[in-house]
Formats: structure tokens, C-alpha cells, sequence
């Protein structure tokens, strides 16, 4: 594991002089270049949107999206603050609003190198997809449905794509472009709303997914990032990209339950996050603190005992008990404490 160090910036006093917190974190953080490469996972709301600086100053975005029935538009500001010129590659995870709604702006005001989106077979089409696609053809956008597994280079760094392998279920979020980006020691997975189907299809071929940075899949739902999917990636930092008060109930307490003992960073709590990379060591930069209790505050080096409730039965086993409930029955507890104070009986398999 790579070492890894937290720099939590704090802008609260700073917050005037007509100037948004975001453009303040934008230049408190390294913003890549000079062999730095800068990961910024902007704060969209329910949506996701990443802005990448390589280490040759280069720029890729991952999606662009914006919350569904908003007209806000967080992206194209977000690219003027970084003072991007080009994009040498933009990714689209999968069609729906919150991962291309800004699209349209970006593929009409700046130069694409190459636009990668996944083959949906058809099974999907909205306003904003169709209107991305005409856009992409009009503008004359090198346009790429990658196989999987395949590479690129950008800036130096090197890309793969690893899912989606298949979809079986014909769900559009399982569509996702899954990449992962190597910059010399260190790794970033980057997964779109890429659920369980997903994962497994990936864990089954083998990929090597491993990687210090993992954005958490379809903005920390229940169904997305599997014990067996985080054993392979083994991350050593989280971000969650989701919405204050969102009516999906993002990040769901499973999936943080799961993320117990990893720091997460979610962008409903911490605003912008930039994590960034020297191609040895990872940085995390926020815009404010953490709020106290949150998933991101358990970081010990060694995992805490999980304590599994069943919703239904109200018993509480152990993390390694042979009769853990089904996964969606599951609620996860730090403490025997806690649970029983919730009203959860201990199983045989606590002493
Ligand atoms: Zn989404
Ligand atoms: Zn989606």
C-alpha cells in the first residue's frame, strides 16, 4: 500500500472576497503538471463529474453530469478554474442524466481528443443521450466504444478500461465504463454506477483491479462495491460523489459499513475533492473538514470488528459467522454496544 497522507484544507475563514469555496480548493490543491498527477472529483451534487490533470499537464473528464431535473451546471466552471484548454480524453461512464447532462456544453466548447462511451446496444435512449450523440457527429468527435480489456496513455499515465465485461441484466448502470489509472506506484479505479453484476463479471476474468483510490460505485448504493469486489481492489482511500439529502438515500450504510475502516470522502460533506499523486504518494485535499461521525473518521490502520444484524430477526452476528443474513437484510454495527442499544440479540457466534 502506498503511503498515504491526508491534507484536510480548511477555507471557512476564507470563504469571501467574492470568490467560491471551489475556486479557493482549486488553488489549494496542486492542480497537476510537472509530474503530479491531480484527480479532482467535483462536487455535482446527485451526479458525478471528475476533472484528471496529468502529469504532463494534460486533461481528461469523466463524465459530466448534473443533478436530474437541475439546469445546474457545475462542470464547465470547474473547467475554466483549472484553466483547461483541451481535453485529450473525455469518458462517458454510461448515459444517464447525472454522468452527461453538461456533455453538450463540453463537446461544443472545447477540443476533444478522444470521446470514449459504452455500447449500450441500443437499450437506451433519452433527450440528453441522443442530443450527445448528434452533438459528438456534429462536432466531429473521435469517437471510441472501447473493448474490454483494452489501454490507453494519457499524460503518461496508463489507462485500461475493464468493464463492462457483459451485461446480462441490460440495466443501464451496468453499462459503466469501469478504467483504472496507473501512475507509476500509485493506481485510481474509476467505476461510473457499476453494480454487483459488474463487479462480479470483472472479479471473474481475473482483472487485476486492485488500487489506492477507489470512487465508489453509483454514489455509495446498496448495490454496488461487494465485499468481494473490495477485496480485490483493496483501497486505501474512498470517494463517494453524491447529493445532500438525496432522495436515494446515498451512501447507503451498507456500502460505508463495508468501507469500515478505509477513509471515505464524500462530496456531500467535504465539497471538491482532490486527491493527487507524485507517482509514489497519495494526497487527499478538501474543501472543509469532515463532519464529525462520518465513515471518513474510523481510519485506523487495522479493520474494525463489523458486527452484522439481521433487519428482520434482530440477531447480531459476527462478521465471520456461518449464518450471516441474505445481504439486503444486513445492517452493520461497530459494537455489540450499539447494536444492542438498537435492540439486536447477540447470535452464538458472540461470546
Ligand atoms: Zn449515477
Ligand atoms: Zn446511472
Amino acid at each position: 500500500m502506498k503511503k498515504f497522507s491526508v491534507l484536510l484544507i480548511l477555507l471557512f475563514a476564507l470563504a469571501a472576497a467574492g470568490c467560491s469555496e471551489s475556486e479557493q480548493a482549486a488553488k489549494a490543491a496542486p492542480s497537476g503538471g510537472s509530474g503530479v498527477l491531480s484527480v479532482k472529483y467535483i462536487d455535482v451534487g446527485q451526479a458525478d463529474s471528475i476533472l484528471i490533470t496529468g502529469p504532463e499537464g494534460g486533461h481528461m473528464l469523466i463524465d459530466a453530469g448534473a443533478e436530474l431535473g437541475s439546469e445546474n451546471n457545475d462542470v464547465i466552471p470547474a473547467l475554466e478554474a483549472e484553466g483547461v484548454e483541451r481535453l485529450d480524453a473525455v469518458i462517458a461512464t454510461h448515459p444517464h442524466y447525472d454522468h452527461i447532462a453538461c456533455m453538450d456544453d463540453v463537446i461544443e466548447n472545447y477540443d476533444i481528443g478522444t470521446f470514449y462511451l459504452p455500447d449500450t446496444e441500443g437499450s437506451y435512449t433519452s433527450s440528453t443521450y441522443t442530443k450527445m450523440l448528434s452533438e459528438l457527429e456534429e462536432y466531429n468527435v473521435n469517437t471510441v466504444y472501447p473493448k474490454v480489456p483494452s489501454e490507453f496513455m494519457f499524460d503518461g499515465a496508463s489507462c485500461e478500461f475493464l468493464g463492462p465485461v457483459e451485461n446480462e441484466t441490460k440495466d443501464c448502470n451496468e453499462y459503466s465504463l469501469v478504467m483504472r489509472l496507473d501512475w507509476g506506484d500509485t493506481s485510481f479505479l474509476f467505476t461510473g454506477d457499476a453494480g454487483s453484476s459488474s463487479e462480479y463479471n470483472m472479479i471473474d476474468r481475473g482483472f487485476d483491479l486492485s488500487a489506492d483510490v477507489l470512487k465508489v460505485g453509483h454514489h455509495g448504493s446498496e448495490y454496488s462495491t461487494t465485499r468481494e469486489f473490495l477485496d480485490e481492489v483493496k483501497p486505501s482511500c474512498a470517494v463517494i460523489s453524491c447529493g445532500e439529502d438525496n432522495s436515494y438515500g446515498h451512501p447507503s450504510p451498507l456500502t460505508l459499513g463495508r468501507l469500515d475502516g478505509i477513509p471515505v470522502y464524500i462530496t456531500k460533506d467535504c465539497g471538491d475533492i482532490v486527491v493527487t499523486s507524485d507517482g509514489k504518494d497519495i494526497e487527499v485535499f478538501t474543501e472543509e473538514d469532515l463532519p464529525k461521525g462520518s465513515a471518513a473518521e474510523k481510519t485506523s490502520g487495522d479493520a474494525e470488528t463489523v458486527y452484522i444484524g439481521n433487519k428482520n430477526s434482530r440477531t447480531l452476528h459476527r462478521e465471520d459467522c456461518g449464518s450471516l443474513p441474505d445481504e439486503k437484510n444486513r445492517v452493520y454495527f461497530s459494537s455489540v454496544e450499539e447494536a444492542e442499544a438498537e435492540g439486536y440479540k447477540k447470535h452464538t457466534c458472540i461470546k
